[in-house]
């Protein structure tokens, strides 16, 4: 096995030495090699390649931080075929939420969602995917996934 140096913040490192601790694992480094499998099979479930596929993609961040809101404009453009409709609400004094449906394949969804995270400052980003080629009882299967932003 190679070792590599990761850069990450201190509050992280401890708290994947916290999880370790409590769940039995021999060390960070089995922690961080689970994630990334997680992480990189997340887009590759079978049931839906090949697939009409919708999903709704949302990105809560700071009113203050227009460059989110930018980018988000930006991704819009960019993927004008993948994004069917958008949407941005003001949630509450200091949050907007950006919400995005999209209509495409699962590689599609995946470029788009994977560019949404790597977005600095974003406080959330969440996603559920769902096939829109079949309907009937059971043929609906959703997919749901979250994760937290770049940025604190
Ligand atoms: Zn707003």
């Amino acid at each position: 096995m190679a070792v590599v140096s990761v850069s990450m913040p201190e509050e992280l490192l401890n708290r994947i030495d916290e999880f370790a601790d409590e769940h039995g694992y021999t060390g960070r480094s089995e922690v961080v090699r689970e994630a990334s499998r997680n992480l990189l099979g997340e887009f590759e479930d079978a049931k839906l390649e090949d697939r009409d596929l919708m999903a709704i993609v949302t990105v809560l961040f700071n009113y203050e931080t227009t460059s989110v809101e930018e980018r988000m404009m930006h991704l819009r453009h960019e993927h004008e075929r993948l994004v069917a409709s958008n949407f941005h609400s003001h949630v509450g004094p200091h949050y907007c939420m950006e919400l995005f449906v999209l209509e495409g394949s699962l590689a599609d969804i995946s470029t788009f969602v994977g560019k949404v995270r790597a977005t600095k400052d974003t406080l959330t980003v969440d996603y559920s995917v769902m096939p829109v080629d079949e309907f009937g009882p059971g043929a609906i299967e959703s997919d749901h996934g979250h994760g937290h932003g770049h940025g604190n």
